[in-house]
Formats: C-alpha cells, sequence, structure tokens
C-alpha cells in the first residue's frame, strides 16, 4: 500500500505532513494512512503535468506510441489483477467478484483507448469549402492539462475511465481519488511507471475535495476538468469553472427507472430488479431504485422480489460466497439507515431490510425494499446510493412513462416487456442517456455514458470518452495567388 502521491514519477509525501486513515469497512479497521493533500501538492502534481504537456514527449508521440503505453498499463493492471482486487475490497467494502470484475473492465478501458489512439494518426477531415480559392481541414489535439476526481464507488475503474481516455488523446493530468477510497488509484502510479510513461504525464494526489480537489479545479495550469461525483460538488465545480472558462465533463448521480411491464417473465425480472440495486450494495449512479410494475404482475413479482431480496447473503466482501458487502464507510452507513426511517416516517411501508442482523462491526445494510412510498417523498425522488428500492405498481403503459421521466435526474432508466416493439416505444420516450431494455446496468466501454437532466453533462467511454480530452482546431489555407483586393485594388 502507498503512503505518497505520484509526482512526476515520484512517490512524495505531502507537503504539510497530514494524513488520512484509510478504514476496512467490513472490519472497521484502521488498515492504512494516505497522504492528505494540500493546495500546494495540488499545485506541484498540476505543475508537473503542466511541464509534461508543453515541454515533454507524451503530447508528440503518435498515437501507436501511446497505444503501446497504454496496453503495457492494461497489461500491469491484469498481472496484478488478484492482488489489486483484494485490496479494492478491503478499501471499498465490495465483494471480491464485483473487485475482480471492476479490473478487469478497467484493464479493458485502457485496451480499448489504446485503439482509439492508434485511430488519432492521420486523422485529418478535409472541409469542403463553397469557396474554391481556400482548402480547409479539420484536426484533432489533446486539450492540454485535465484534472480528474472520482468517486469511491468504483475506484479503480473510475480512474480508468478518465485516465485511459484522456491519454491516449495526448493529455498530462493530475487524479484526484476519493478520500475513501485511494489505494488501488496510487497503485496506478507503479503500474504506469513500470509501463513507461513519461514523468509527469499522470501525477496522482489523494486528500479531501474541499482541499485538494478544489485547489485543482480553480489552478489555472488546468484545461479541462472531469468529475464524477454527486451532483452538490459537480455545481460547485461548474461554478469554479466558469471563472477562467475551463472546459468540465460532469458524470453525476441518478435516480433511476425500471418499468417492468406484466408481460415479463417473473423470475428474470426479480433477477434484473436486483441486479439493478444491490449490486455495488446500490453504490451506483445508474442503480434502478425506482421499480415500476404493471399492476396485474405487481403482487406475484413483490412476493418473489422480498424472498429472492432476503436470501442474498450479506458479509466481508473477503468471504466466499458473498454478494453483498458493508457500504463504504460509516459516514454512508448512517445517511443511508437515516434515509430508510424517513421514508417510513413519510408513509413508506418497509417490506424488508435497514440494519443488517447479526453484525456487531462493519457498515452492513440488508437488501432493503420499500413499498407506498409517496411519490414526493424524499425516498422516490433523491438517489439514496445504498440497496434499497421503490416499488409501485403502474395501470397503463403512458402512466409509466410519466411517472419515469418526472426526475430531476436522467441518467439511466430501464424498461423490461415480451413486447419489443412497446419496450422500444418506452426505450425511446425516457429521457435519460443510458437506457437498457430487458436488463438493468450491463456497462459496456465502448458506448456512450451519462446522463440527461441533472446527471451531467457531457458523454464518457466510447469514442465520446476521447472528445472530452480533445480540441478540433481547422486550418484554412489560401491556395489561390489572385490578389486579395480588399484594400489594395
Ligand atoms: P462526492 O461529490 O462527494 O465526491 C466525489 C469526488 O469529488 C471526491 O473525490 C471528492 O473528494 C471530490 N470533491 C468533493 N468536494 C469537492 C470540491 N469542493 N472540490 C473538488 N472536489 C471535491 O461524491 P461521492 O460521494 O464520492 O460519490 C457518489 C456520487 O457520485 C453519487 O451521487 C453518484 O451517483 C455519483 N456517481 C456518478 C457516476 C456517473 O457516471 N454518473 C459514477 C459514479 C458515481
Amino acid at each position: 500500500m502507498k503512503s505518497a502521491f505520484f509526482i512526476n514519477g515520484l512517490w512524495v509525501g505531502p507537503a504539510n505532513g497530514q494524513t488520512l486513515p484509510v478504514i476496512d469497512p467490513a472490519t472497521e479497521t484502521v488498515i492504512h494512512h494516505i497522504p492528505a493533500g494540500s493546495a500546494a501538492d495540488a499545485n506541484a502534481a498540476v505543475q508537473a503535468a503542466r511541464a509534461a504537456f508543453d515541454h515533454g514527449p507524451w503530447p508528440r508521440l503518435t498515437g501507436h506510441q501511446r497505444a503501446q503505453v497504454l496496453r503495457a498499463i492494461a497489461k500491469g493492471i491484469r498481472d496484478r489483477l488478484p492482488e489489486l482486487a483484494r485490496l479494492e475490497v478491503r478499501d471499498n467494502g465490495k465483494p471480491l467478484p464485483e473487485a475482480e470484475w471492476d479490473l478487469a473492465d478497467a484493464a479493458g478501458c485502457f485496451d480499448y483507448y489504446a485503439g482509439l489512439a492508434e485511430g488519432l494518426d492521420g486523422a485529418v477531415e478535409p472541409i469542403a469549402l463553397p469557396d474554391p480559392r481556400f482548402t480547409a481541414k479539420a484536426v484533432r489535439e489533446p486539450i492540454g492539462v485535465a484534472g480528474a476526481i472520482i468517486p469511491w464507488n468504483y475506484p479503480l475503474l473510475m480512474a480508468a475511465w478518465k485516465v485511459a481516455p484522456a491519454l491516449a488523446a495526448g493529455c498530462c493530468m493530475v487524479l484526484k481519488p476519493s478520500e475513501h477510497t485511494s489505494l488501488t488509484a496510487l497503485e496506478l502510479g507503479e503500474i504506469v511507471n513500470a509501463a513507461g510513461l513519461p514523468p509527469g504525464v499522470l501525477n496522482i494526489v489523494t486528500g479531501l475535495g474541499a482541499e485538494v480537489g478544489q485547489a485543482i479545479a480553480e489552478h489555472p495550469g488546468v484545461d479541462k476538468l472531469a468529475f464524477t461525483g454527486s451532483v452538490p460538488t459537480g455545481a460547485r465545480l461548474m461554478a469554479t469553472a466558469a471563472r477562467d472558462v475551463k472546459n468540465i465533463s460532469l458524470e453525476l448521480g441518478g435516480k433511476s427507472p425500471f418499468v417492468v411491464f406484466a408481460d415479463s417473465d417473473i423470475e428474470k425480472a426479480v433477477e434484473w430488479i436486483m441486479f439493478g440495486i444491490f449490486w455495488n450494495q446500490g453504490q451506483v449512479c445508474s442503480a434502478t431504485s425506482r421499480v415500476l410494475v404493471e399492476a396485474p404482475l405487481y403482487p406475484k413479482l413483490l412476493e418473489r422480489l422480498l424472498i429472492e431480496a432476503q436470501k442474498i447473503k450479506i458479509g466481508n466482501g473477503l468471504q466466499p460466497g458473498t454478494l453483498l458487502g458493508p457500504l463504504v464507510n460509516d459516514l454512508q452507513y448512517r445517511k443511508v439507515l437515516a434515509a430508510i426511517d424517513r421514508a417510513v416516517a413519510q408513509g413508506a411501508t418497509l417490506a424488508c431490510g435497514g440494519k443488517a442482523a447479526g453484525f456487531e462491526t462493519g457498515y452492513f445494510v440488508a437488501p432493503t425494499v420499500l413499498t407506498d412510498v409517496p411519490l414526493d417523498a424524499e425516498a422516490w425522488c433523491e438517489e439514496i446510493f445504498g440497496p434499497v428500492v421503490c416499488i409501485r405498481p403502474f395501470d397503463s403503459e403512458a402512466e409509466a412513462i410519466a411517472l419515469a421521466n418526472d426526475s430531476r435526474f436522467g441518467l439511466a432508466a430501464a424498461v423490461m416487456s415480451a413486447d419489443t416493439a412497446r419496450a422500444e416505444r418506452v426505450a425511446a420516450a425516457f429521457r435519460a442517456g443510458i437506457v437498457w431494455i430487458n436488463c438493468s446496468q450491463p456497462t459496456f466501454t465502448e458506448a456512450p455514458w451519462g446522463g440527461y437532466k441533472q446527471s451531467g453533462i457531457g458523454r464518457e467511454l466510447g469514442h465520446w470518452g476521447l472528445d472530452n480530452y480533445l480540441e478540433t482546431k481547422q486550418i484554412t489555407r489560401l491556395i489561390s495567388d489572385a490578389p486579395w483586393g480588399w484594400y489594395i485594388k
């Protein structure tokens, strides 16, 4: 486990010597300390990235050359996957198979963007002009120094979603992982060094958002901010970015609906409803936390859901067979339990779940199902970010669409029906950036990821993710020898 920042290819301690404890959420024991960065550390990291961008080799390499390093990073993650996965579990709490899945995805993300980096070589777009005296072309260039600020729910995977496309584009960057889960992000420093990434291209600083995160966002040496996290922090960063008109992309929260029609297979519906809200303890931005079930199916489906939800094995993520680990930390644990209590106080019925029974230590919340949740209750409207699903019946397709879209968020939405035409119709009507038909949550590096409304601005993943880190330059050339003749006749 690393105890220093990764700046300019070296491991350096915090300027003020401060640290933050790392607590295993399953055992509540302190397993390590990470450096708590300050504005001085953020400045050192940005300066290193700035120098690497302005004077270093990375932005000047060909895409093919950068791709070799990206593939070596992917291999570096795969070579250490078992060890990194265990570290992720101890830091975040998630079950080991989920951590292994995340890390395989993170490695795949570097491989994918290696391919897109190669595609940048010679990528010149000729532009047809109506005036034969000129030719024009558009070229893509790295945007500069990127500041990437990420959350705690998928620690190394969220890092990969930003680092891989930024490096592919030729950017240099500063990465700030969440103060709650920094361990695997710090290991990435060692992996990129071994992969041959030049010093200063990727710098990693840890610490509190309000201190080191804010300092990165405010730094004039940063050209682009890429943020994943909560809506309030995203809004604050947008205001910060506005001061010097920084480019910013935002991947924020959600309260995503899952509409299940009565012609659905009940077992498949229950499986996907559970995958949509209990995977990663429900700490998933795209979690389908509002389930709408067509009335004729509702009683039977609810009965099956309650049976299956209560069978889910809760425990330390390192124990074989665990399907639901602890929440990430004490704060999140208290927030989620308080949200459940408020839901009940506002009229909801706790059909199952709440504080997990049988645990003396650890931040365990059982799979929770809330019924009869009033449409204006906080639990129906706001992101809880825990294993808590609200479920209610609906009578018509139009009602389901209206209920699904009645949210300030628009990250994801899901629909299940045996009627393909209906499923496609509802998918088209959803106001959300990510739509699943007959499933919930499967995510592919190749497909665009991001939200409508308050769920964010911009898209990650796929070629859309690379665009975040590229500028577009037009070059227009006069090819006619004839005098221009405006002033000099
Ligand atoms: P958060 O907003 O509290 O923190 C996210 C990051 O921002 C952390 O690194 C934090 O240190 C930093 N930060 C906090 N205050 C800051 C400030 N003033 N200036 C700069 N940086 C600051 O979010 P979280 O609790 O870590 O993550 C959960 C949220 O993330 C949920 O709302 C979830 O929906 C969202 N999320 C969205 C996506 C997506 O792709 N849309 C993915 C994962 C998580």
